[in-house]
Order: C-alpha cells, then sequence, then structure tokens
C-alpha cells in the first residue's frame, strides 16, 4: 500500500495550498477549523477562522464569551447547532480538562460536536496520532482509486471506507498523508472534472482504468428536500420593529428574526389577510400593509424555504402587539443581533 501514500503525499508537497490552519499543531485552532470547514467552501471559512482567531485567540477566551457574541460571529455561515456546539466544548475543556485540549482520540470523540472526522482530524494534525480522516473528499479518491462501489452513505460503506482509510494511512506520517488525501480530493480528483490526464495516481487508479470515474463515488439515499413557505411580519412604527428570538427545536436556533408564520402553500394578499394566524398577530391594531416583498428562496441541507417579507406600518406604539419572546427595537439596531442569511438577504436589497 506504500505507492499510495508515497504518490498523495509527493503531490501534496508540490500543490498544497497555503492555508493557517495548516502551520500550526495547536489543537484550538485546528478544531476551530475543522468546525467551520465543515459544509462550508475554503474560501468561505477563512474569513470566519480568521474573525474567530483574532476574537478568540485561545480556547479560554471562546469560553467565557457570551453566547449572543459567539452567534453573531457566526452569522452567515449556517448549521448554527456547530456554533453552539463550539462554545459548550470550550467550555467543558476549561472546566473538566483544565484549559487543555485532549490528545487521545476516544476523549476527543467524547466532546459535543465532534464526529469521527473531526476527532480523527485533530488526534492527527495535532499530535501526530495515527487515525485515519474519512470526510466527503477522501470517500471520492478512494472510491475512485480502489473501485470501491459501496454506498458511502451505508452503514457497510462507512465501515468499509474507515477501513481502507486506516490501511493505507502511512503510521508514520499521520498528519501529512491525511492532510495530502484531503487536499488530493479537493482539488485534483474533484466530484466533477477531475483532471485525470495528469494524475499522479492514474495508472493504479481502478475507475480510470473501468472508465467509471463520474459513477463513483455511489450514494444510495437521495435527500429529500422539504418545501416550507414562511411569512414573515415586518411590523414598523416610528422606526421601530419586532424581533422575535428563535427557541424552537428548528433551523437557526438561538437567532432572530421577525415575526413569522408558516403555511403549506404561498400565500396570496387575500390569503393572508384572510388568515388566522395573521388576525392572531394584528389583532386590533390599526395599520396599512406598505409592501409585500417578492418571494425569497433559500436553500438549506435538507430545506427549500421560500419566504415572503409582509411590511406592515402600525398606527399605534408596537408593544401592544404581544408576541411571545419578541423584542421591540430600533430597526437600524437589527444588525446588532444574529440574524439568518435569509433576513440579512432581505434587508440588503431595501
Ligand atoms: S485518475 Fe482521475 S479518478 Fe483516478 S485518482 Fe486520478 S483524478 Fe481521480
Amino acid at each position: 500500500m506504500e505507492p499510495f501514500s508515497q504518490k498523495i503525499i509527493a503531490w501534496y508537497l508540490k500543490n498544497k495550498r497555503d492555508l493557517p490552519w495548516r502551520t500550526t499543531q495547536n489543537p484550538y485552532f485546528i478544531w476551530l477549523s475543522e468546525i467551520i470547514l465543515q459544509q462550508t467552501r475554503v474560501d468561505q471559512g477563512m474569513a470566519y477562522y480568521l474573525k474567530f482567531v483574532k476574537e478568540f485567540p485561545a480556547v479560554a477566551h471562546l469560553a467565557k464569551a457570551d453566547n449572543e457574541k459567539v452567534m453573531k460571529l457566526w452569522q452567515g455561515l449556517g448549521y448554527y447547532s456547530r456554533a453552539r456546539n463550539l462554545h459548550t466544548t470550550a467550555k467543558l475543556i476549561m472546566t473538566d480538562y483544565n484549559g487543555v485540549f485532549p490528545d487521545d482520540y476516544a476523549e476527543i470523540r467524547k466532546l459535543k460536536g465532534i464526529g469521527d472526522y473531526t476527532a480523527a482530524a485533530i488526534a492527527s494534525f495535532a499530535y501526530n496520532k495515527p487515525h485515519a480522516v474519512v470526510d466527503g473528499n477522501v470517500y471520492r479518491v478512494l472510491a475512485r482509486v480502489f473501485g470501491v462501489n459501496t454506498p458511502i452513505d451505508s452503514a457497510n460503506g462507512k465501515k468499509e471506507f474507515a477501513t481502507l482509510a486506516f490501511e493505507l494511512l502511512d503510521k508514520k506520517k499521520p498528519a501529512i498523508h491525511n492532510q495530502a488525501i484531503m487536499e488530493f480530493g479537493a482539488l485534483h480528483c474533484k466530484p466533477i472534472n477531475p483532471d485525470c490526464n495528469y494524475c499522479p495516481l492514474q495508472t493504479m487508479c481502478i475507475a480510470f482504468e473501468k472508465k467509471i470515474v463520474s459513477e463513483l463515488p455511489v450514494k444510495s439515499k437521495k435527500t429529500k428536500v422539504r418545501k416550507r413557505f414562511f411569512n414573515y411580519i415586518v411590523f414598523s412604527y416610528k422606526n421601530q420593529t419586532i424581533i422575535n428570538k428563535r427557541i424552537t427545536k428548528d433551523i437557526w436556533t438561538s437567532l432572530y428574526d421577525f415575526p413569522l408564520f408558516e403555511t403549506e402553500t404561498e400565500l396570496t394578499e387575500a390569503e393572508f389577510l384572510q388568515s388566522k394566524e395573521w388576525k392572531a398577530f394584528i389583532k386590533k391594531m390599526p395599520y396599512k400593509i406598505t409592501e409585500v416583498s417578492k418571494p425569497f428562496k433559500h436553500v438549506l441541507s435538507h430545506q427549500l424555504i421560500i419566504a415572503r417579507f409582509w411590511e406592515i406600518k402600525c398606527e399605534k406604539p408596537l408593544k401592544e402587539i404581544a408576541i411571545k419572546n419578541a423584542l421591540v427595537i430600533q430597526e437600524k439596531n437589527i444588525h446588532h443581533y444574529a440574524i439568518p442569511r435569509l433576513i440579512d438577504n432581505y434587508l440588503l436589497q431595501k
């Protein structure tokens, strides 16, 4: 198995990107970068990583931070439970581990928000321990080079790929081996248009030989996308508006948005005005509709949100509309709060 590791490391040393989390062995920085980069492109994640490192240069700073501040810094990255877990784990490292990140894979794996992949990344990158990382890039490279067609999202597939990744791992150089295979998947053996013609692994690549590169890796399940229709109410009275803290177990927990009701379909203005949800919001408040936005589409991993913003000018102070968990704020202050990207997009076009 040696040639695989040697070839991939040689490729990496010539082609790797210069990324700040690659020049450190500090487990806190590595952990931060890995959590930020999950489901996020490197160019987008970089700005967040630099902001977090500047604001919280050590795990103790992150642990002490106010949760609202952490959420605000995370704003726009999505998957907000990652930010909450990051904060919880930072506090736990201070209380249960004397502020020192554990160096043992099993201990790292126990921490909230850290799965097999992240634990292997921290154990290998920070402590050079022989644990193989298996992320989307690794699945793709291994499936193609070794012609594995077991679905990567099946229990058998996960086991098979984890075993293969560990067998291939250069146990003396786990950090660089892991970095190399991930970087190779990200830059060279890409999902679409991999550069097979100039590939150091071409002679050993089964997918290339059998002309099945575009068929690998195999996934068994298609992600079901749930369509949701959000009707946001943007109340206004004398430059004030109402925002709502999301506390339910749904998307964007702990973030702020406008009062909202959800419907099965997109509403016409007549349907909106007749709906019991709207009547429950407005009660006896005198008002007029000043604007109805175009539908804003917002794509999440398993959901498609179609949101319309109903701008309502009230004729009495907003505190008379009693909404649970809502705050009456100056409109210009909304950016002091952590808000989902969808709300940001709406505010940007106003
Ligand atoms: S030959 Fe093509 S499919 Fe095979 S490893 Fe190289 S880039 Fe990937």
